[in-house]
């Protein structure tokens, strides 16, 4: 398992992640921020836990982002 952690109030809505990995993640044209699919939003905070199978395609997005608002953390079972 790994865990996905998104700042979301700071995007800037460039899309690079929905590109590197558009089954995790979405833009909301409402307000032009990118949503993570499935995530648990505390204090601003979003994080979801999802297979290994989506690290590489999310760790792209994370490297790519040009805020640095992604994480990906491995987590042990
Ligand atoms: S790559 Fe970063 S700034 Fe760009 S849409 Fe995704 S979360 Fe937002």
């Amino acid at each position: 398992m790994i865990q996905i952690a998104y700042k979301r109030e700071k995007c800037i809505g460039c899309n690079y992640c929905i590109q590197l990995a558009p089954d995790r993640w979405r833009m909301n044209k409402k307000d032009g921020r990118s949503v993570l699919l499935g995530s648990r939003n505390k204090r601003g905070l979003y994080t979801v836990k999802v297979s290994d199978v989506e690290y590489e395609a999310n760790k792209a997005s994370a490297k790519v982002c040009p805020v640095k608002i992604i994480r990906i953390n491995k987590l042990s079972r």
